[in-house]
């Protein structure tokens, strides 16, 4: 083989490694996420009697990607509330602020829908026999979450 041939051999082999560099930073880099993917659903709140309703809860569940069931039951857990989810609607068993709902969706975000890792909200949450795995869909990072 001569000369000429093995030096285009080892540029082939330079750019070659300089792609796989270049990949693999791609893949460790923090994903970037707009701020508007990062808002929170704005929630519809009614009061019928001494109850406090979230009109639009199962839109807001569908939006984060969250059975209903585990959205409501952390809800009723921060709360300290009985509730129930009827047509849609999450009736919480006692008055509650709009702010205090907030903060309450805003925890559940935080910890059930957005990756400690890179920050996508693009995440799912699998229940496991014991605890809860929030896996992302963007850097694939699985995290372990307090089981609601
Ligand atoms: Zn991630």
């Amino acid at each position: 083989m001569a000369d000429g041939d093995v030096s285009e051999i080892e540029k082939d082999v330079d750019r070659l490694y300089v792609q796989l560099l270049e990949r693999a930073f791609q893949q460790v880099k923090p994903v970037q996420v707009s701020p508007e993917r990062l808002k929170l659903p704005e929630m519809r709140v009614e009061y019928e009697g001494r109850s406090t309703v979230i009109m639009n809860f199962k839109a807001i569940c569908e939006i984060l990607r969250r059975d209903p069931r585990i959205l409501a039951s952390y809800f009723g857990k921060s709360l300290g509330a009985s509730y129930s989810v009827e047509e849609g609607r999450l009736y919480l068993h006692a008055r509650y602020p709009p702010d205090t709902l907030k903060s309450v969706l805003q925890g559940f975000f935080r910890r059930y829908v957005k990756c400690p890792i890179c920050g996508s909200p693009d995440t799912e949450l699998i229940r496991k026999q014991r605890r809860m795995e929030l896996v992302c869909e963007a850097c694939g990072a699985v995290s372990a979450v307090e089981k609601i």
